[in-house]
């Protein structure tokens, strides 16, 4: 008699779904600690302007999977964060600037392109032992309680312990398991770009507050030609992203430095551009029957203040920690203490981020006047300024 499909079905105790930064992180760390894991999907290397922020913690745990030795050299430090409020309203303080060593630090974290970061983990999941790679997409899952089947599109099955699905926004293994989502989308697109440029950044990211969202340039390192260079993030009005994205490379070079005011002189496009929709999702349970969701998967917000990923590893590290030493890695009890672990830090970030968001679009005086304050007491108060800095690098709620 011919085996059915669960029978058939390669085992593992780890199966990730996606192999974005998050899910490769995950595949590398939970192959670290012992257990058998199949990775699955088509790399994710994201060029279009984008780089990823990422703070001490996260540079840590990169370092702790071996990762962040070969990619270090193409990363740049971020020793200061400036904001500028830019919004025009009467209440705007005068810009305020953090330095890392104001908390002990030399860095807040560390800035590299996506590419570069994506390429370092793809290298490193291939030499990982424990780790089987493959590139096919998941086709089909099913969850049961003694373990999960999933059948590629190759027509390949696996049975596994534990699901992690870190298979981005729209998460098919979140579907697959019926965990509800809230989405909320926002009338604003990112623009992302390589920025060479006059005047050097001085290892500090500056966060302009414009009326219709952040305008963020962040360090990067010197390359052959152009030895002082950022990355920009822009969310601007859907009519203005489309506006700009029809313009050539000298005109939109003009605008990015009127609207930096000039502080990094003149300005020229490195490569492609990017533009992304600004949306927020949150997740009703970030666990099912066999499945932990880690990544945009669980949770997804607009970009600012350098969040996604740094909470995406976070749920990986905290992943790890629950379920790798427990002898069965889906067991029901394991998946509830890293749901557990993740629940304050996820929920926080997710509204501080829309918060901010929505008070620079709001124009509306009582609103300016709040956030006015706020920025200004930031900037005076010192303990203030050192609980908001270490809280940004190094967040209590996540441990
Ligand atoms: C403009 C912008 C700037 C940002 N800047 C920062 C920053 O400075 N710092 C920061 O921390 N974060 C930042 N972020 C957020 C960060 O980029 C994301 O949080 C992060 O890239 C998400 O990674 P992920 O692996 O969770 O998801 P994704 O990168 O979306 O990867 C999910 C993967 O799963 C795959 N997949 C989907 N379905 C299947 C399937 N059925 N089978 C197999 N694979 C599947 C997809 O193809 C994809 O490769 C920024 C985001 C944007 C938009």
């Amino acid at each position: 008699m011919a085996p059915t499909r669960s029978e058939a079905a390669e085992a593992c105790d780890a199966f990730v779904v996606g192999a974005g930064m998050a899910g490769l992180a995950a595949a590398i760390g939970f192959a670290r600690a012992g257990l058998r894991v199949v990775s699955a999907g088509a790399p994710e290397r994201l060029g279009q302007g984008r780089t990823v922020a990422l703070l001490g913690p996260s540079v840590d745990f990169l370092e702790s999977l071996g990762v962040w030795p070969a990619v270090e050299a193409r990363a740049a430090p971020m020793r200061g964060l400036r904001i500028v409020d830019d919004t025009g309203s009467l209440f705007a303080p005068p810009p305020i600037e953090f330095r890392a060593r104001e908390i002990g630090r030399d860095v807040f974290g560390w800035n590299i392109e996506n590419a570069a970061l994506a390429d370092a983990l793809g290298a490193a999941a291939a030499t990982q032992p424990g780790l089987v790679r493959v590139e096919a997409d998941v086709a089909a899952f099913e969850f049961a309680p003694a373990r999960a089947t999933l059948t590629l599109a190759d027509g390949r099955a696996f049975a596994a312990a534990l699901v992690v699905g870190a298979d981005g926004r729209a998460s098919p293994s979140r579907r697959a398991a019926g965990i509800s989502v809230g989405a909320r989308r926002y009338p604003q697109r990112a623009l992302t770009v390589l920025i060479a440029h006059a005047r050097p950044h001085g290892d500090v990211s500056t966060e302009f507050h414009t009326r219709q969202g952040p305008f963020t340039l962040v360090p990067l390192p010197a390359a052959p030609g152009a030895p002082n260079r950022s990355s920009l993030v822009w969310a601007m009005s859907e009519a203005e992203a489309n506006r700009r994205a029809a313009l050539d490379d000298e005109s939109l070079a003009r605008e990015i430095e009127r609207q930096a005011r000039s502080l990094l002189g003149a300005m020229r496009i490195e490569g492609e551009r990017g533009i992304f929709p600004l949306a927020r999702q949150s997740v009703a349970r970030l666990v099912a029957t066999r499945l932990a969701l880690v990544g945009d998967a669980a949770h997804a917000f607009p970009p600012i203040g350098a969040q996604g990923l740094n909470l995406g590893l976070r749920d990986v590290k905290a992943l790890i920690a629950a379920t790798a030493t427990s002898g069965d890695p889906g067991a029901d009890a394991a998946l509830e203490a890293y749901a557990r672990s993740r629940a304050a830090d996820v929920l926080f970030r997710t509204a501080a981020v829309a918060g901010l968001n929505r008070a620079l679009l709001a124009d509306c005086a009582p609103i300016d006047l709040a956030r006015g304050l706020g920025l200004a007491a930031l900037g005076a108060i010192g303990p203030l300024r050192r609980l908001t800095m270490r809280e940004g690098v190094a967040p209590l709620l996540a441990d």
